[in-house]
């Protein structure tokens, strides 16, 4: 079986997106991606996470062929190996429907950084216009809007995160679900503060080489 390790990834994570609230029933997917064999190992399409095991998650390399696997590939591949194609720093995608940053997507707003952790992602999280699910176009609108980001939101949909590990993806999808509930909770009462562009660069520098920012192997 190839990428053994990836595959056994991916049914871990799956089952804390579940875990953790992240999304629910088969919502959003997951994947990773091995550089050295030009593969992605991708969640399998409307399967729960519960019932996901290392055959049912598919390989497919960056043109959607699918190499291995018994499952369908999640529908939404393209949005995940968009970020492979073109970005070096990526090697995992987590796409969410967590309640507070589809709550934010469904209203159409961007977060900028209330809270010092939105650095984790980048100066701010925007947000992609509307797509149809499963599409080129909302995969091509979610890159766009992540440019020199780690999180999205999509339109009336949810959330995208990505990293370097699966481990950083899963953090920063946890981090920015906790900021997009903060934000919602601040703005119904009042107009939060938000923190000063230098203090984000400042921020974005410390945060390099955080724990939980890195591949487990590598610590
Ligand atoms: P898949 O089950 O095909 O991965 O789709 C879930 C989803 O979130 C679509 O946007
Ligand atoms: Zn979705």
């Amino acid at each position: 079986m190839k990428l053994k390790y990836e595959r056994e990834l991916i049914v871990e994570f799956g089952k804390k997106l579940l875990e953790s609230g992240l999304t629910k029933g088969t919502g959003g997917n997951l994947s990773l991606y091995d550089a050295e064999s030009g593969l992605c190992a991708i969640s399998p399409s409307g399967i729960d996470y519960y019932e996901v095991q290392s055959q049912n998650v598919v390989l497919i390399d960056l043109e959607g062929t699918q190499v291995e696997g018994e499952g369908k590939p999640s529908s939404e591949m393209s949005m995940h190996t968009i970020f492979y194609k073109n970005r070096d720093d990526v090697r995992s995608v987590i796409h969410t429907h967590s309640p507070f940053a589809t709550t934010l997507a469904c209203l159409n707003w961007d977060m900028p950084a209330h809270h010092y952790i939105v650095a984790l992602a980048g100066p701010d999280v925007r947000c992609a216009p509307y797509e149809t699910f499963a599409t080129e176009e909302l995969a091509k609108a979610a890159f766009d809007y992540a440019i020199d980001r780690k999180a999205v939101f999509l339109q009336n949909h949810g959330m995208l995160a990505c990293g370097g590990s699966v481990e950083e993806a899963f953090y920063i999808a946890e981090e920015i679900e906790f900021t997009a509930e903060v934000y919602w909770r601040s703005r119904v009462v009042g107009q939060p503060t938000v923190l000063a562009g230098e203090e984000v660069v400042k921020l974005t520098q410390k945060f390099k080489g955080y724990a939980p920012l890195t591949d487990r192997r590598s610590r």
